[in-house]
């Protein structure tokens, strides 16, 4: 994570999830012969005054029939398998701290393939949630919009992505950012319509680079994934370091006349290590530094030359030293902009400082 964004919660946004909860607290103690009567297991704000299902007040035939479908798998169950069940819908409610905490094992039974097995069933399951995600996040029924554009406000005045620090994420005006399931529903359903587990992300950052993949393991063993959110509070700025020492800076070596760049994440730590295999962030970071520096550097010079400031490299340096304070949100914005000034102060030769103002003529 590049920074920790504030957590929106939004009642409404929330409540289908309780009705889902709610759901399979009451179908424990159905039996095997009852039939589905929606008044029987759900709350009454899910339900019309015909009590049928209807969250906006219209019968919903397709959640009707995902339910229903459940139910009669799900009421065959023995009361142990039920409750086992219930207990991992509970589980599921604060599935946020099972990402940073390896030692909780039982995550593994949030799979698919054991809640499968567990149902004696393949279908069901993935049918119910599958419904109901597409109904949270295509209609507005249950205030999506909203809770978008709340989400909006609270972000940096940056509005970058906090997965890669890169990209903007799409003003509320102008449409709905993806809301990346960080357990990957496909996966883990129980949490498809689960706010905490929604992280809305730039378009590359989901579909480019985290898609499926498994956020608790790689290759079979769990790994440590860093909560994207803050619960409680504004949005929080990781101490995160991004040099390129063990670059070679283009034009500067007969060998590597191209140019190559090194990025290195300080700390290097477990919850860096889940972001980078994750989101491909030196991959990423290094391919922005090749295509940006040039205007980075031209930019420095020519404010540099306004004040005759570029004539020797001592000057040059003391000039940019102040030019990089003078962005002080540079943190959040251009943390490459920033490591590569450092990367070129600190590899300043007078065949360097030649090269870097002749851009300015080129
Ligand atoms: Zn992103």
């Amino acid at each position: 994570m590049y920074y920790l964004y504030q957590y929106v919660k939004n009642n409404k946004f929330r409540s289908l999830n309780f009705h889902f909860a709610y759901f399979i607290r009451k179908a424990i103690n159905a039996s095997k012969d009852d039939e589905f009567i929606p008044a029987n297991y759900f709350y009454k704000t899910f339900l019309n005054e015909d009590g049928e299902i209807a969250p906006n007040k219209k019968f919903n035939q397709k959640f009707h029939v995902a339910f229903e479908n459940f139910f009669n798998v799900f009421k065959k169950l023995s009361m142990v398998k039920k409750k086992e069940f219930y207990d991992l819908v509970i589980l599921t409610q604060s599935i946020n701290k099972c990402f940073e905490n390896t030692s909780i094992l039982t995550v593994q039974n949030l799979q698919i393939a054991y809640l499968n097995n567990l149902l004696g069933n393949n279908k069901v399951l993935k049918e119910l949630m599958d419904v109901l995600w597409l109904n949270l996040s295509s209609s507005n029924v249950w205030d999506i919009s909203t809770h978008y554009s709340d989400f909006y406000d609270f972000l940096p005045s940056t509005k970058v992505c906090p997965f890669c620090g890169l990209m903007k994420i799409t003003d509320k005006d102008l449409g709905r950012e993806d809301y990346d399931h960080i357990a990957y529903k496909g996966n883990y359903p129980l949490s498809a319509i689960l706010d905490i587990n929604f992280a809305p992300t730039c378009c590359k950052c989901n579909r480019n680079y985290k898609k499926q993949q498994d956020v608790f393991y790689k290759e079979g063993v769990r790994r440590f994934y860093k909560y994207p959110f803050v619960l409680k509070g504004g949005y929080s700025m990781q101490t995160l370091e991004i040099n390129l020492n063990g670059s070679t800076h283009p034009g500067i070596e007969e060998t590597c006349i191209e140019g190559n760049w090194i990025i290195n994440i300080c700390p290097d730590n477990q919850s860096t290590k889940t972001w980078e295999e994750i989101y491909s962030i030196k991959t990423r970071y290094s391919s922005w530094v090749k295509i940006e520096w040039t205007r980075w550097a031209k930019e420095l010079v020519f404010a540099a030359s306004i004040d005759n400031n570029n004539t020797d490299e001592e000057k040059f340096i003391s000039y940019m030293q102040k030019y990089k304070t003078t962005y002080s949100n540079f943190d959040l914005e251009y943390p490459l902009r920033i490591a590569y000034y450092n990367f070129i102060e600190n590899c300043m030769s007078k065949k360097l400082f030649n090269y870097i103002n002749s851009l300015l003529i080129a």
